[in-house]
């Protein structure tokens, strides 16, 4: 796949984003992050949101709250008790000055340091850190992966981020994250793709789709 090719294609479908995250508190920034797996966007705003009605936007409010009160604000997100316990574990590492600790770090570092914590993967680290520390990495989520190996780009995190950030300039990498995942979404779906309509069809190598999707 000729990424480079994909990529300028796509920036004429997505010129440009709303903020998704930027400007956000940092801890919450991560704590959306973590909702969000296996869930939908609107979904993790219905969690985030309850969430707040619930107060629970600090480490502190969390680490001191009830865990059965943060899994009943997490529900509308799924996987809600894995969810409440990641979130115990983030807020008693932020309240011990693990967040500010990673935030003052070069990004290869702090990436290292935040996948000790439990229930912080490298995708959560480097969707992280590119959104709150403007770092030039390009956090791998679930479209993304879907997407580098139907383009043949590898069959791994590492590998498919590799790929990827070869070909696209530091300063592109955030607006690429938003672009593929848009992609994804909209195009490359998971099941029944709309290669028909798809925009990048004459150039993919449409690697591992089955027929009948
Ligand atoms: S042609 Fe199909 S598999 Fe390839 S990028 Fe488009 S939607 Fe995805």
């Amino acid at each position: 796949m000729n990424v480079k090719e994909a990529i300028s294609r796509l920036a004429a479908l997505y010129p440009d984003f709303q903020p998704w995250w930027e400007g956000e508190d940092p801890f919450l920034v991560l704590v959306g992050i973590v909702i969000s797996q296996n869930t939908s966007s609107a979904s993790t705003r219905r969690a985030l949101s309850r969430l707040r009605e619930r107060g629970l936007t600090s480490p502190s409010a969390i680490l001191s709250a009830p865990q059965e009160e943060i899994e009943d604000a997490l529900r509308p997100a799924g996987l809600y008790r894995a969810k409440a316990r990641i979130l115990k574990d983030i807020a008693r590492w932020a309240m011990d000055g693990g967040l500010e600790r990673v935030l003052s770090l070069p990004h290869a570092r702090a990436r290292e340091e935040m996948m000790k914590v439990r229930g912080i993967g490298r995708k959560t680290a480097d969707v992280f850190l590119a959104f709150v520390a403007s770092a030039p990495i390009i956090g791998v989520d679930t479209h993304i992966m879907r997407i580098g190996r139907r383009w043949g780009l590898g069959t791994d995190y590492e590998s498919i981020k590799e790929a990827l950030e070869r070909e696209i300039p530091p300063e592109r990498r955030l607006w690429a994250h938003k672009a593929l995942i848009s992609f994804g979404r909209e195009y490359c779906r998971a099941r029944r793709p709309r290669c028909d309509v798809c925009p990048l069809s004459d150039i993919c190598p449409k690697r591992g789709i089955q027929p009948e999707l």
